[in-house]
């Protein structure tokens, strides 16, 4: 079964394509690079589920095939002392150029005066999946932590080098590919919608 994941944010095709393998399913999750690109979709929804539809929506009927399946994926950081912001504008949180550098140093400077018990915060990830036979699943999930004043560590994206993860010393930045995939929002989401899934393909006989 192929996947047409609705982004173009490299570091999430790597997640999915690696939470599929280990999921042991007969997916192939495919960037919406390579069909063209993503239509552009203005997030303007005010929330996870809202913009993860547009933006699956969006993929669907730029592909103009049938049948097709597209995933969608909207997430972010949403920090207990901001009131839960960024939250669905963390990838615009310093401004419309969807800068991550930026993004960081902001919320860097916005915690500045923080103390280190007030900066719970999580993750969230809705994903969408759209087929073109109009099935339609949502699954949400999150991942709890907390926020070091200052980035740690060279992996992954976005804000992992604040976050730590909860019952963990290591911002998401510090951990291997495996070891986020084992507790991020995202791999919880992905294991909600194998179940779903599984229904649909079934499982791969490749080692
Ligand atoms: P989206 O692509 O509109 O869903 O925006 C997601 C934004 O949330 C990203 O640009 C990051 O700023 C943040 N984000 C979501 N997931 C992660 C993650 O796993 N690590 C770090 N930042 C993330």
């Amino acid at each position: 079964m192929k996947l047409h994941l609705a982004s173009g944010n490299a570091h999430k095709v790597a997640e999915f394509q690696s939470l599929a393998r280990a999921s042991g399913l007969d997916i192939d999750i495919v960037s919406a690079k390579s069909v063209g690109g993503m239509p552009p979709v203005v997030e303007d929804t005010g929330t996870f589920v809202g913009n993860a539809t547009k933006k699956a929506r969006a993929l669907l009927g730029a592909l103009n095939r049938a049948p097709a399946w597209v995933l969608s994926d909207d997430s972010g950081l949403c920090v207990d002392a901001l009131d839960g912001a960024p939250g669905v504008e963390s990838a615009y949180y310093a401004g419309p150029e969807g800068d991550a550098a930026a993004n960081l140093k902001k919320l860097v400077n916005v915690l500045r005066d923080t103390p280190l018990g007030r900066r719970s915060a999580r993750f969230v990830c809705v994903l969408v999946l759209l087929g073109t036979d109009g099935s339609e699943v949502v699954v949400e999930a999150s991942c709890e932590g907390s926020l070091l004043p200052e980035p740690v560590g060279g992996a992954g994206f976005g804000y992992d080098p604040l976050f730590v993860p909860a019952g963990h010393s290591a911002t998401f930045a510090e951990m291997s590919d495996q070891e986020k995939n084992r507790l991020s929002h995202r791999a919880r989401a992905w294991k909600k919608l194998a179940a779903h899934l599984g229904t649909l393909v079934a499982p791969n006989s490749a080692p």
